[in-house]
């Protein structure tokens, strides 16, 4: 809270709230002005030991004007001033109402009017300007009268005076309330309570706030906030006040829903949100005079309103900065605690860790979502308990945890071995990894945006090279970054602009060379004539989910040229279109792959999927169903590349694909390796035993085609018979032939 508002505080109580020195039974002030010493001394006497509305008398004396101008500038709260009129001068006493009222801004005190001369009157106007209560002549005030004229007088000072606190109360009450609205939370709310009411009726800040959950009504109300020699009890359930009499005082106040106020302590109650009550209690050492108790209720009506916001503002901020279902902080607040670790110097001891689960979405698709739900539990849990306290973990996306921690404490093996024991999960072990990525702090220049930007290259990085592994963030990485981000512009806008286009590589039966089909390949041409090889442009498709598009355009196309094509074939020829696994995975891939086929009108028979290794990512039934389906067309599957990477033979089987493609490598190699040539033996081997055809790719030389053929492989694809060429060029080269 600033100074300035502190000041605030108290010098409205000292204005008004604590004028009663509560160590004293209050009075009324009266103030005697005259210059007859007997005119005192009688009042006095007539008036000794009169209680007038239950306080006693309290006579001040002055014997003069000026005398009286002096007592009224130092005390306060004077009820009533006996003026003499004649004085000094003649209309000395009018003149002293006149400073009363105007110089010393006093409105509150009741003036009545002596005068020793019968006969002798003010101006009417005086009476009325100056708002004198009464005139009386001296000898008109006998004791009863005067009892009289002093009770209508004091009874319209209590009046005034309490309507000018309560205004000023209200003011107060208002500023408070709204001073309160900016409070982040509900024990920072709390706090700010203690404060105001202490700072409203001038108390010592020994208070306690508590907030009160009733939908577990078996826990004690917690303390929220606590002023004073209680601040140590904060947090802690009302219990632990050392001061039983506080609790039960509290506990009272929760149960009847009602304040309370007692003749040392009042107890206040705020009705909160989803019934999170609140109470506070205060010790007051006297009881609240109706005034102070008017101006709490008023206070309170005020809070709950403003408690009620609180709880808004407070369930509004735990959405915004809280994983609704890890119930850790999200990416927001991840980003927020990186801005301030960056803020502070230096900041080369502390990483940002990404963790990401490998295959997580495959797993969610496959065994549903309740299960990831349960599974991402398991790793937040399995996280908490592993990271050193003070260590930061959020949820930052699906299934990327965020870590900030000091360097020291995320070593490679520490990392490791977050996931190397299985989670439980349903009664079920659950063997994970993960990929990770890190970037020391050291290497911002930015905010925290761009710290996490700056782990999540490393991440991806790590995706695509070592999954599972960990990858630490560089500037290199950050250029191959921005390069495949321009390079993906760049392959978006050449989609858009037609300058994609597919050739079309001629596959030969080796036995007599003769041309059998083609393999449509995608090509990117420049526009300064060069290319961008597929290897480059292909990944980046994939990754960012324009292959989906860009696939169904090259299936389209490959099959409407098999039409051309085919016209310009003595014999039917056979067209293989590479499908990358992102496009299996489209619900509507069926859909597409028929409307290809009835747009086109050709065969199905005569049309080929290229698969490749990854298909094996997939969930197998999904793939072992939907490739029926494929098959069920007439459409034949071969699996591209292989031998680099399909690990289940099993697998190989259930899928029920038509065709090995043995990969361009073992080809390359066959001579040179014996291991190469043992693989390509193998593979031929497997393919003769499952009954599957074989091609071989990427043939440059007679004598590979030579082997190839002594070992049983039927069919050969490589720039030995022909590049991938255009479809002009290609139909001249079915002419020609
Ligand atoms: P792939 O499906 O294994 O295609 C064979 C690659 O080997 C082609 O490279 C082809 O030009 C090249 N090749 C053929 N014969 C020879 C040879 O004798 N020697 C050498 N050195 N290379 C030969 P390309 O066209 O660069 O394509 C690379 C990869 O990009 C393809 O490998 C395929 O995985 C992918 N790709 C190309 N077009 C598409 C497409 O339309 N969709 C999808 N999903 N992937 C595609
Ligand atoms: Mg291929
Ligand atoms: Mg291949």
């Amino acid at each position: 809270m600033s100074r300035e508002y502190d000041d605030e505080l108290f010098s409205f109580e000292d204005e008004v709230l604590t004028a009663e020195d509560p160590h004293h039974t209050p009075t009324w002030r009266v103030l005697i002005v005259d210059d007859d010493k007997d005119v005192h001394q009688s009042t006095g006497f007539a008036l000794a030991n009169t209680e007038v509305l239950g306080r006693p008398l309290e006579f001040l004396h002055a014997y003069s004007a000026a005398d009286a101008i002096r007592i009224l500038s130092e005390q306060t709260q004077i009820a009533v001033i006996l003026l003499d009129v004649v004085m000094e001068s003649d209309d000395a006493g009018l003149q002293l109402v006149r400073t009363i009222r105007q110089d010393l801004g006093n409105s509150e005190a009741r003036i009545i009017l002596r005068t020793g001369q019968p006969g002798y009157a003010p101006e009417m106007e005086a009476i009325r300007d100056y708002d004198i209560n009464d005139y009386k002549t001296k000898s008109e005030l006998s004791r009863n009268r005067l009892y009289t004229a002093l009770t209508a007088a004091i009874r319209s000072y209590e009046q005034i005076h309490t309507i000018n606190a309560s205004r000023r109360g209200l003011g107060m009450v208002i500023r408070a309330s709204s001073q309160l609205l900016a409070r982040q939370g509900v024990s920072e709310f709390a706090a700010g309570i203690i404060t105001q009411i202490c700072g409203l009726f001038g108390l010592p800040p020994e208070g306690v706030v508590c907030a009160y959950d009733q939908k577990n009504s078996s826990a004690q109300a917690l303390i929220v906030a606590a002023a004073g020699s209680l601040t140590n009890c904060i947090n802690q359930h009302l219990d632990a006040l050392p001061n039983t009499g506080i609790a039960d005082a509290l506990n009272q106040t929760l149960r009847e829903r009602r304040n309370h106020y007692g003749n040392h302590s009042t107890t206040l109650y705020f009705p909160g949100q989803n019934n999170h009550d609140m109470a506070a209690y205060l010790q007051t050492e006297k009881p609240l005079s109706d005034l102070d108790r008017q101006l709490l209720e008023v206070f309170c009506s005020n809070i709950i309103v403003t408690l009620d916001n609180v709880q808004l503002l407070t369930q509004l901020k735990d959405h915004a900065y809280n994983d609704q279902l890890l119930r850790i902080p999200n990416r927001l607040a991840f980003v927020h605690a990186l801005d301030r670790a960056l803020s502070h110097q230096p900041r080369s001891d502390i990483t940002l860790a990404l963790i990401d689960i490998d295959g997580f979405s495959e797993l969610n698709d496959a065994l549903g979502h309740q299960h990831g739900d349960n599974l991402l539990k398991a790793v937040a849990t399995r996280l908490q308990q592993q990271l050193p306290a003070g260590t930061l973990l959020a949820r930052v996306a699906g299934d990327v945890f965020g870590i900030l921690a000091n360097t020291a404490e995320l070593s490679a093996e520490f990392l490791n071995n977050l996931l190397r024991q299985p989670l439980c999960l349903e009664q079920l072990q659950q063997n994970l990894t993960a990929t990770i990525g890190l970037a020391s702090l050291e290497l911002i220049d930015g905010s925290g945006s761009d710290a996490l930007k700056a782990a999540n290259i490393a991440l991806k990085h790590g995706k695509q090279h070592r999954r599972g592994g960990i990858s630490h963030f560089s500037r290199d990485m950050e250029f191959e970054t921005r390069a495949r981000v321009r390079l993906l512009q760049d392959l978006r806008s050449a989609f858009e602009r037609e300058r994609l286009f597919v050739v079309y590589q001629p596959q030969v039966r080796l036995s007599d060379r003769q041309l059998i089909g083609v393999e449509a390949l995608l090509r990117w041409r420049n526009d300064d004539g060069s290319f961008v090889a597929p290897a480059q442009f292909i990944p980046l498709a994939e990754s960012s989910g324009l292959i989906i598009s860009l696939g169904e355009w090259v299936l389209r196309s490959a099959c409407h040229n098999l039409h051309i094509i085919n016209q310009h074939s003595a014999q039917p020829l056979r067209m293989a279109v590479n499908v990358s696994v992102m496009q299996f995975r489209q619900p509507n891939f069926l859909d597409v792959l028929d409307r290809a086929l009835s747009e086109s009108a050709i065969d199905p028979r005569l049309l080929e999927l290229e698969i490749t290794e990854s298909v094996a990512m997939l969930d197998a039934g999904f793939m072992i169903a939907l490739l029926n389906q494929i098959k069920s067309r007439g459409i034949s599957i071969a699996v591209d590349d292989f031998g680099t990477g399909f690990s289940s033979l099993s697998y190989l089987e259930q899928l029920n694909v038509d065709r090995l493609k043995i990969d361009i490598s073992f080809v390359r190699q066959m001579e040179q390796s014996a291991g190469s040539r043992r693989i390509v033996e193998t593979i031929i081997q497997l393919g003769q035993s499952l009954q599957l055809e074989l091609i071989a790719e990427g043939i440059e030389l007679e004598s590979q085609a030579q082997i190839l053929t002594a070992m049983g492989c039927h069919e050969g694809q490589g720039y030995l018979f022909a590049q991938p060429l255009e479809l002009p060029i290609l139909l001249e080269h079915l002419h020609s032939h």
